[in-house]
């Protein structure tokens, strides 16, 4: 496996500011393919205590990679600076993630200085293990949602995908401590991947039908330069709503916003809902309003994005808020990813930020 590996750091690309262009009105900016900026995915830590297979390989997350160091890393307060200044230009929702965003430190301060900002939807997507501890003050800090991955019910199949020995009935039990604190609806991911967890589809679908979390699954994606990607490990979303839908019947209902990534269907006899992600088979760019700050602060404007723009020099340089805000309008009008709509075998190849570190 490590000879199609490359040295992660090497990927980490900065590109220069495009010029910056006239600034319009707060809330108006728009890239090159007309869609405004409204979701802001914040990765607080490049660490992780998984190594899952599809993300964060232990072949190469082994014990000698180095991982940022906290000097690096963007610093609470110049995380809060910028998603003042992101909801400037309309950006509505917050999400934080890693890595393991629940590793990082005083979490829970981050949280209530981002809480602080008014009309923002603030979540957080975790592995769930450090949960059953963190829910409560996380909701007592301002979080609202939190979105847990667990990508099969057995143990066996769990750790095998975790590849940390990590055990089922803690992630359920910081599912249920989310829950009980009030971060609800609790979202649970899975990730399908052909071979390796395809027969947990239908016992995740019965462990949570009739509960008010909502399971989604997400396709296998060429995200990164290290998880080995093949169309053939991918089990397009049909085929995920024909397996369940033939066990208990589903329809299909409407997004709960414009944009929405996940597809939603309810079964039939009111028992709850599923979504499904289908970001191969059936790409979303065209609605994406997705920006993403790495842990280092560089900005990305796509999941499968080469290079970034430095924001954490534009922070440590002394620039204004409103010079960062005149950045953020160059970089966004600029935008013309479409990643997904143009994947290949061979874009598929290409030496893409890894997920841990631009955040998932
Ligand atoms: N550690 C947190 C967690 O486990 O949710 C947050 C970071 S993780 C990178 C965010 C999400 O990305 C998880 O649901 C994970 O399963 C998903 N993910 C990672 N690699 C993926 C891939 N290659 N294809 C699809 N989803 C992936």
């Amino acid at each position: 496996m490590t000879d199609r590996v490359i040295a992660i750091a090497e990927g980490r690309h900065t590109k220069p500011l495009p010029k910056v262009g006239s600034l319009g009105a707060p809330g108006t900016i728009s890239d090159t393919l007309g869609r405004p900026i409204r979701d802001l995915r914040i990765s607080v830590t490049d660490r992780c205590n998984f190594r899952c297979i599809y993300c964060m390989p232990k072949e190469v997350f082994g014990a000698d990679y180095e991982f940022l160091a906290r000097s690096q890393l963007l610093s609470f307060e110049e995380i809060t600076r910028l998603a003042r200044v992101f909801k400037t230009h309309g950006v509505e929702k917050i999400r934080l993630t890693g890595g393991e965003p629940l590793l990082r430190k005083d979490l829970e301060r981050l949280v209530a200085m981002l809480a602080e900002i008014p009309g923002l939807d603030l979540t957080l997507t975790t592995n769930g293990s450090l949960l059953a501890k963190k829910a409560r003050a996380l909701k007592d800090a301002g979080l609202r949602r939190v979105t847990v991955s667990l990508d099969a019910l057995d143990d066996p199949t769990f750790m095998a995908m975790n590849d940390a020995d990590f055990p089922v009935d803690k992630v359920l039990a910081g599912i249920a401590a989310a829950d009980a604190a009030g971060l609800a609806p609790v979202k649970i991911n899975m990730v399908v991947k052909r071979g390796v967890n395809e027969h947990s589809i239908l016992p995740m679908a019965r462990r949570f039908k009739g509960t008010d979390h909502v399971l989604r699954f997400i396709e296998f994606m060429d995200v990164g330069a290290t998880n080995g990607w093949r169309m053939d490990d991918v089990i397009p979303s049909r085929e995920i709503i024909d397996l369940i839908g033939a066990q208990m019947p589903l329809e299909p209902i409407d997004p709960n916003y414009p944009g929405e990534v996940a597809q939603r269907w309810r079964y039939r006899d009111g028992t709850g809902e599923i979504g499904v992600i289908s970001s191969v088979t059936q790409a979303f760019c065209r609605s994406c309003t997705r920006a993403r700050i790495s842990t280092e602060g560089m900005l990305y404007t796509c999941l499968f994005a080469t290079s970034g723009y430095d924001f954490r020099a534009l922070l440590r340089e002394g620039k204004s808020d409103a010079d960062i805000r005149a950045a953020i309008a160059a970089v966004w009008s600029a935008r013309d990813d479409r990643y997904s709509e143009i994947r290949t075998a061979e874009t598929a190849k290409q030496r893409k930020i890894e997920m841990s570190y631009i955040g998932g």
